[in-house]
C-alpha cells in the first residue's frame, strides 16, 4: 500500500520530532504529522523560517537541540526514510481487523506561510503498524470575574504571538497564575518593550524545599531559573508571591486587576489593590491533549497537577498495543523531558518491530525520564492550582464561554438537579458542549463538579471533558469522504527550508 508506514508520529514538537527521527534511523519507515508549517512544536514555536532574522533565536532555549533535530529530519526526509506533512492535522484515528491503524488527515485550518496549501484535502487516509502520538497540549484556563473581557489572554497564547508572529499582545502588562513558565512569558514581554507591571504568582516558591531530590533531579532547571532571575531584575518587573487577580476591570477592555495577598489555599488575607494593564496574560499550567489517544481507548490516570494523562510504562507503551505516547499527553513536565520521552518510544518501538536498539542509550533514557518525571512532580507541588479557586466566581463568572454557561448555572444543575459529577454537570447546563467541546472549560468544570459536591476531582471528572469524536473540527466534505475512503496522502504539504 503506497501510504502504509511503519510508524505513524503524531506531532512534531520536541516530543514527536526526537521520536520520528530515532525511529526512521533505527530503519522504520515513518510519518511524520503535524498541524504547524514548520517543526518545532510550542517549544521551539519560531517566526516564518523564509524570514528569519538571528534575533528571532534570543529567548529560545535548547536552540542547537532543535536545529540538530530538524536538520536530521530533513535529511532523513531527503533520503526517503520521513513522509513530514507539515500544515496537516489528523481528525480521526480507527483500527481494522489487521491491528494496522487508519489516520484520517485534513489540511490545517491556519498554516504557516512556508507550507503550501494540499491541493485536495478531502478523504486522505494513512495506514501505520504502530503509533506515536505526541499532541503536547493547550493552556488550562481558569475562570475568574472579568476574563472574558478583550485584552486577556493565556500565557501560553501571548508567547506563542511572540515567537511566533513577533508580536507583543499589548502595551502594559500583568502576567499571573503559577508557576515557573510565568517568567519566559514576562520577560519576553518585556524584552519585546512591553512594561511588565507585575508577575502575580499565587504560591510561594519555598515550595521547592519539600522535595530536596526532586529538585536536583533536573539541575539545568536551577542554573534556567536563576537566568530568570537576572532579567526579572534587569527589566525590573516585581514579582508578587502568594498573591492572586481577584478581578479583572475594565468595560470594553481590560483597563486593570485586582490583586490580594493569599493564604495557602487561596483565600484573600490582604487588603486589595489595583494594578492598571492592558494585557493580562493568565498562566495555570498545561492540558494534555488527549483526544488522539482517547479515541483508542486508552488507560488514563490523573496526574500531580491534576491533569488527566495517559497511563504509559517505563518504554513509553500505553495500554493499547502498538500505541505509544510521549511528551505533554502523558505528563507535563517540559520540552527536555518529551525529547527523552520521544526518543525513548521510538527505540523502544523499533525493538518491538526486530530492529537494533542499543539497550545502552535505553537504559540511559529511561533514566532520564525517570529524573525529568521526579522533577516536574516536585514542580507540581510547588506550584498547585490554589485549592479554593472555585470560591473566587461570582454567580454570574462565564465558565463556558461557548455555551454562556455560568458558574450560578452549574451551581443550580448541582443543587436543584442534583448534578453531582462533570459528566451529569455537562448534561443539564451544557459546558463544554460548544465549539471549543471543553478545551477551555474542561478542567475548570471538573474541579467546579468536585468542589460543589465536596470531595477531590478525579478522572472520571475529567475524561468525559476531554473525549471527543472528532480530533479538530473538519468540513462536512471529510466526514462524506469517510464512505469512500481510499485516496492515499500525497505529501503535498511538503516543503523543506532549504529543498523546498
Ligand atoms: C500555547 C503554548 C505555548 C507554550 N510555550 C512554551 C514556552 O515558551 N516555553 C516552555 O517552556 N513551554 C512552553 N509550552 C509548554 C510546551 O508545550 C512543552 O514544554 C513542550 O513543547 C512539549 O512538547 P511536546 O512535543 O509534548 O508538545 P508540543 O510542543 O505542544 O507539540 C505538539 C505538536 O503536535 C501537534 N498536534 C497536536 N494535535 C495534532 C493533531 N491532531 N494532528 C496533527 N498535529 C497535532 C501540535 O500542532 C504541535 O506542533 C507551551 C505550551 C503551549 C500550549
Amino acid at each position: 500500500m503506497p501510504n502504509a508506514h511503519d510508524v505513524a508520529v503524531v506531532g512534531a514538537g520536541p516530543a514527536g520530532l526526537a521520536a520520528a527521527v530515532e525511529a526512521a534511523e533505527a530503519g522504520l519507515g515513518v510519518a511524520l504529522i503535524d498541524t504547524a508549517g514548520q517543526p518545532g512544536g510550542q517549544y521551539w514555536r519560531h517566526y516564518d523560517e523564509n524570514h528569519a532574522r538571528p534575533d528571532d533565536r534570543v529567548g529560545h532555549r535548547g536552540w542547537p537541540v532543535f536545529t540538530a533535530l530538524r536538520d536530521r529530519m530533513y535529511a532523513l526526509r531527503a533520503a526517503g526514510r520521513i513522509r513530514y506533512l507539515p500544515g496537516h492535522q489528523v481528525w480521526l484515528i480507527t483500527r481494522g481487523g489487521s491491528g494496522a491503524f487508519t489516520l484520517r488527515v485534513t489540511a490545517a485550518t491556519s498554516t504557516a506561510a512556508t507550507t503550501e496549501r494540499p491541493r485536495d484535502a478531502a478523504g486522505r487516509a494513512l495506514v501505520a503498524r504502530a503509533l506515536i502520538l505526541c499532541p503536547g497540549g493547550y493552556d488550562r484556563q481558569l475562570p475568574l470575574p472579568g476574563w472574558d473581557l478583550p485584552g486577556v489572554m493565556t500565557a501560553g497564547g501571548v508567547q506563542a504571538l511572540l515567537k511566533g508572529h513577533r508580536t507583543p499582545a499589548g502595551r502594559r502588562a500583568v502576567v499571573a497564575g503559577t508557576g515557573p513558565f510565568l517568567l519566559p512569558v514576562a520577560t519576553g514581554l518585556a524584552r519585546a518593550g512591553v512594561r511588565v507591571a507585575a508577575v502575580v504568582e499565587a504560591n510561594g516558591t519555598l515550595g521547592w524545599l519539600r522535595d530536596p531530590v526532586g529538585l536536583v533531579s533536573a539541575p539545568g532547571k536551577g542554573v534556567e531559573a536563576l537566568q530568570y532571575t537576572a532579567l526579572m531584575a534587569r527589566h525590573r518587573i516585581p514579582y508578587r508571591t502568594r498573591t492572586l487577580i481577584r478581578e479583572i476591570l475594565g468595560t470594553d477592555r481590560v483597563e486593570a486587576v485586582r490583586i490580594a495577598k493569599v493564604d495557602r489555599d487561596g483565600r484573600p488575607i490582604g487588603p486589595d489593590e489595583e494594578i492598571l494593564a492592558d494585557l493580562v496574560a493568565l498562566g495555570w499550567g498545561f492540558t494534555p491533549s488527549l483526544e488522539l489517544p482517547l479515541m483508542l481507548g486508552v488507560e488514563t490516570a490523573k496526574d500531580v497537577d491534576g491533569s488527566l494523562v495517559v497511563a504509559v510504562d517505563d518504554l513509553q507503551r500505553s495500554s493499547v498495543d502498538g500505541l505509544y505516547v510521549a511528551g505533554e499527553a502523558t505528563g507535563v513536565g517540559g520540552a527536555a523531558l518529551a525529547v527523552y520521552e520521544g526518543r525513548l518510544g521510538a527505540l523502544a518501538l523499533a525493538a518491538a518491530l526486530g530492529r537494533p536498539a542499543d539497550p545502552t542509550v535505553m537504559r540511559r533514557l529511561r533514566s532520564a525520564v525517570r529524573r525529568g518525571r521526579r522533577f516536574a512532580a516536585a514542580m507540581h507541588r510547588t506550584y498547585p492550582v490554589p485549592r479554593t479557586w472555585p470560591e473566587w466566581l461570582s454567580e454570574t463568572t462565564p465558565v463556558c464561554r461557548c455555551e454562556e454557561v455560568s458558574y450560578g448555572d452549574l451551581r443550580r444543575a448541582h443543587d436543584d438537579l442534583g448534578a453531582e459529577d462533570a459528566r451529569t454537570l455537562k448534561m443539564l447546563a451544557r459546558p463544554g458542549m460548544g465549539w471549543c467541546q471543553g478545551r477551555v472549560c474542561g478542567f475548570a468544570t471538573a474541579g467546579i463538579a468536585a468542589c460543589l459536591s465536596r470531595r477531590e476531582s478525579t478522572a472520571e471528572d475529567l475524561r468525559p471533558l476531554a473525549t471527543r469524536s472528532l480530533a479538530v473540527p473538519v468540513p462536512l466534505g471529510e466526514l462524506a469522504a469517510l464512505t469512500e475512503d481510499t485516496t492515499p496522502v500525497e505529501a503535498t504539504g511538503e516543503r523543506g527550508r532549504d529543498d523546498g
